[in-house]
């Protein structure tokens, strides 16, 4: 597929003189297709488009008519399920059952969640109602009326394109903003296949717009930095979120970030081990540790330390059918973490090196699932986000430590305790400085509950009223008696 700009209710496919760039198979390295890239005149139409629908009653309606709505594109996913698959394991070259019982379920999932929302609570978007009476200087009814913020640019990136899309796009329609979005530029297809969906679904020109393109200097910092934007949702780096940020400065625009992660897993001794490393193979290899929520800092109790690390790396060994980074580029970062991990004095008990599988895949961008022991704390290795199927397994001796050494990163997204002591289930994830805690699970998640990260992993929390509080602005209406 060669993707298109969706602007004002219409695809610009091939615009004469507009400038291209190649779209690459990250499972053999050949080039599949290629790809617009947005000028700043283009992004200017798509806020422009967007600003015009909100001024023509785009998120003036009733609720229920934007829950139809976002009903109406879940189902439209559900209907082109096989083309959506097939689009994010082309882009991505992630395992089809991974894009068929995670990605694309979830997208729909994202549609359905906010629409039930806002369903279930017809005021919800609206009016909140604060019962209040009284002020200093006669009667009076407060009451909070919920307004869309405006035109939204959403930016995201390339792990999970259109998950993580439309976990943005869903709650800021539902919201009743207009929406410009930017998918990666690694990743353009499922974003243009969800742009014609919406098409489908009857949404008005202009409500929801799409532009491709890079990121520093393009179609991304365009979008950013424009004035007539009036709030912005990102995923993505920590540093991207640092770019943006000074680009939303000069126009004061608020922004809601899902960053980067150097995710912990601490395994006690009294864990079910069996499970504690098979719940690890998941949280550090799933899509080959191109997750934001991924495992990269293990830590385990030392009684069962040696145990607990000689099957991880068995597992990690014994791994077949994983996917590749998602880039030559992305790849060599991973190559050079791995080496680099050698340099600081690692023992690579798995993996470390680029798998060779004889066939077209060689062409690609594999890296090998990997085991390291033996790093300080300290090292650039423990310390600094990979983005590849790796994780580092220390030892600690008390509980206090294990959370020090937890909490020792600049980021703060997710962390996985591994304990059948009730106690410490409880005692330990407040003290964790993340935004989400898993107990006995990782990745399990219900999209009502707040998703995000403290420190350098974000600003602000999205999933269920989160999302809709941070797309909405509450406006307090006060009435004189
Ligand atoms: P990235 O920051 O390189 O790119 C993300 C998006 O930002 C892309 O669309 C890109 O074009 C755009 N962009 C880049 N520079 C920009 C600029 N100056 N102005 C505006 N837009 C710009 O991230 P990536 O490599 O695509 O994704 C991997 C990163 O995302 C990892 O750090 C990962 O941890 C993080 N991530 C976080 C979450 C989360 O929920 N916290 C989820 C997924 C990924």
């Amino acid at each position: 597929m060669n993707p298109a700009h969706y602007v004002d209710g219409t695809f610009l496919h091939d615009e004469a003189g507009a400038a291209t760039f190649p779209l690459t198979d990250p499972v053999d390295g050949t080039v599949r297709g290629k790809v617009p890239e947005a000028t700043r005149e283009t992004v200017n139409r798509a806020v422009a488009a967007a600003r015009t629908a909100l001024e023509k009653g785009w998120g003036r309606g009733s609720t229920q008519e934007r829950a139809a709505a976002l009903h109406r594109i879940a189902d439209g996913i559900q209907q082109r399920f096989a083309e959506f698959v097939d689009a994010e394991v082309a882009d991505t070259g992630k395992p089809r059952d991974l894009a068929a019982t995670v990605d694309i379920p979830r997208a729909i999932g994202n549609f359905r969640s906010y629409a039930d929302l806002l369903y279930g609570r017809p005021e919800r978007a609206h009016t909140t109602e604060i019962p209040g009476w009284s002020t200093g200087t006669g009667e009076a009814l407060n009451y909070t009326v919920r307004r869309p913020l405006g035109v939204v640019a959403i930016i995201s990136p390339w792990n999970l394109p259109l998950l993580l899309l439309t976990w943005k796009v869903a709650p800021a329609l539902a919201a009743g903003n207009a929406v410009v979005a930017k998918p990666s530029e690694e990743t353009p297809s499922t974003a243009t296949l969800l742009a014609e969906v919406i098409h489908a679904a009857g949404l008005p020109a202009g409500a929801f717009n799409l532009v491709h393109g890079h990121g520093t200097d393009a179609a991304g910092a365009f979008l950013t930095s424009h004035p007539g934007v009036d709030a912005i949702a990102f995923t993505g780096e920590s540093a991207t979120g640092s770019a943006i940020m000074r680009g939303a400065a000069a126009h004061l625009t608020p922004v809601s970030f899902e960053l980067g992660g150097k995710n912990a897993a601490l395994v006690f001794a009294d864990a079910d081990l069996q499970a504690a490393v098979e719940g690890t193979v998941r949280s550090a290899f799933t899509h080959s540790g191109q997750i934001c929520l991924c495992t990269e800092r293990v830590y385990v109790e030392r009684p069962v330390y040696e145990e607990f690390t000689a099957a991880l790396a068995e597992r990690a060994r014994a791994l077949t059918g994983y996917g590749p980074m998602i880039s030559a580029a992305h790849r060599d970062k991973v190559l050079s973490y791995y080496r680099l991990a050698v340099e600081e004095g690692a023992t690579v008990l798995a993996g470390g090196g680029v798998p060779h599988f004889g066939d077209a895949r060689d062409g690609g961008f594999h890296v090998e699932p990997t085991v390291l022991t033996g790093l300080p704390q300290h090292a650039r290795t423990v310390q600094e986000e990979i983005f590849g199927p790796v994780c580092h397994v220390a030892p600690f001796d008390t509980e206090d430590e294990a959370i020090a050494l937890a909490n020792d990163s600049r980021y703060g997204l997710a962390a996985t305790v591994w304990t059948r002591d009730l106690s410490r289930a409880h005692r330990v994830p407040p003290r964790l400085e993340n935004g989400i805690v898993w107990v006995n699970c990782w990745n399990l998640r219900d999209l009502r509950t707040p998703f995000g990260g403290i420190k350098d992993s974000g600003i602000g929390r999205e999933g269920g009223e989160y999302s809709l509080d941070f797309f909405s602005e509450p406006v307090n209406v006060c009435v004189r008696i």
